[in-house]
């Protein structure tokens, strides 16, 4: 691989220091801090000046950055410090926090997920860094925390300026495999409804306004909705089509359900998982219109239905509004979509070729990543490669092959150099040798 030497045994002996280190969020010990410790260390052994940045109290980013002194592109590989809760212990066959190297495989939690891929691209660092290489351009490396929960790490860095100037991304993560390459993303959006009526008595229902009574309807508009986009945006190749489920519903929203009370509020949560094309505003309004829709037509009926008769019969008030509705977007993500024409996709798909027993595949990622951040919050082509398979990823007894770490710091470092030396000219970087 043109000059450069990936140390084989530091890759693995890297992998199973930083699965030891427990950099669960919340957890016991201070697990982000001591992981991104340990990152710090390794850049500064390496011969870079590391950058670190706490995004909250005990809860920091790792940055640094290789850069030739000559003007090229800017690729950055980012790889994330947390790991998901190893949940409960007793369906472990293996000590969750103890990188046991069993049968060729490693075991632990964040072997998979993405350990390996942050130890490959530290050891991709390294290769570079004593090769004097990349000859032009630079690349640049961040560890983000908390990219399991609302990715308040890769956001930071981005609010920070740390993607300005970035032409290219490689969120180092495991796709299926190292001959796959994660080129595209679905988006999400979480929406919560709330429809407020009026608590009453459940014998004399009358008196009050059912939010549950709208439920019905609203839930039959919104599979209206998701079949009619999952037409109209078609099937993805790679990520299948458009989806909208309600996931939860609670009634009231605060406070203990009752058999004979009629709620005075309830809430539906919606999850949304675009395909590129789709517009996450204009879907988001699409909600907001069906929800105005069915308060309407029971404020309608509250007022001049034949339940507005019996009200009258028996000398209830007629509420109105009955029944007022409200949606509020608890999150955002983009889907992601990196174009064939990208020069990180041919630089990506030679790397992957590179190191891969077989032929470099696409491959459409179902969630999110620090990626899709740096997609839509900062407008950087992403690419998502590194060893193991999401398939291990959050699991029980979570596992990679041995020998794929020590690819993934091959395809890194031969990604680099291809993108930097080889790619076209997209910007200056800033000074400093190998700083
Ligand atoms: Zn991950």
């Amino acid at each position: 691989m043109k000059g450069l030497t990936i140390d084989e045994d530091r890759v693995l002996a890297l992998t199973r220091e930083l699965v030891r280190i427990p950099s669960v969020p919340g957890g016991t010990g201070n697990g982000e801090a001591a992981a991104a410790e340990r990152v710090r260390a390794e850049l500064v052994d390496l011969g870079l000046r590391p950058q670190v940045a706490e995004v909250a109290p005990g809860r920091p980013n790792v940055l640094a950055r290789l850069d030739s002194g000559r003007p090229g592109p800017v690729l950055l590989l980012e790889a994330h410090t947390d790991v998901v809760s190893e949940g409960d212990p007793s369906t472990w066959s293996h000590d969750p926090f103890g990188a046991e190297l069993a049968g060729g495989r490693i075991y632990g939690r964040g072997a998979c997920d993405t350990k390996e891929n942050l130890a490959a691209a530290l050891c991709a660092l390294r290769a570079l860094r004593a090769a004097g290489r990349p000859r032009r351009g630079a690349v640049s490396f961040v560890s983000p925390v908390d990219e399991e929960g609302l990715m308040l790490g890769i956001k930071a860095f981005i609010r920070e300026g740390g993607a300005a100037g970035v032409t290219g991304a490689v969120a180092c993560e495991p796709v299926d495999g190292l001959a796959t390459l994660g080129t595209c993303a679905r988006g999400g959006v979480r929406l919560a409804v709330r429809l407020h009526g009026r608590m009453t008595h459940g014998a004399v229902a009358l008196a009050g306004a059912n939010p549950l009574v709208a439920l019905g309807p609203l839930l039959t508009a919104l599979g209206d909705l998701q079949a009619e986009e999952a037409a109209r945006a078609g099937l993805h190749p790679l990520l299948g089509r458009f989806s909208l489920q309600p996931t939860v519903v609670r009634a009231p929203i605060r406070g203990t359900p009752q058999l004979n009370v009629v709620p005075g509020n309830a809430e539906v949560l919606l999850d949304l998982r675009t395909v590129p094309g789709q517009d996450h505003a204009a879907l988001t309004a699409r909600v907001r219109d069906i929800a105005a829709g069915v308060a309407l037509a029971m404020n309608d009926s509250h007022r001049g239905g034949r339940e507005a008769g019996w009200r009258r019969e028996i000398g209830y008030p007629v509420l109105d509004p009955a029944l007022r509705v409200e949606v509020e977007v608890l999150d955002d993500r983009g889907w992601v979509d990196l174009p064939a024409d990208d020069p990180l996709m041919a630089a990506a798909t030679a790397a992957a070729a590179a190191v891969a027993v077989r032929p470099a595949a696409p491959f459409g990622i179902p969630g999110t990543t620090d990626g899709s951040m740096l997609r839509n919050w900062a407008g950087v082509p992403v690419v998502v490669a590194g060893a193991g398979s999401v398939r291990q990823a959050h699991q029980a007894d979570e596992w990679v092959d041995a020998g794929e770490p020590v690819g993934a710091a091959r395809m890194y470092a031969e990604l680099a150099l291809r993108y930097c030396e080889e790619g076209g000219d997209s910007g200056a970087t800033g000074g400093g040798r190998f700083a």
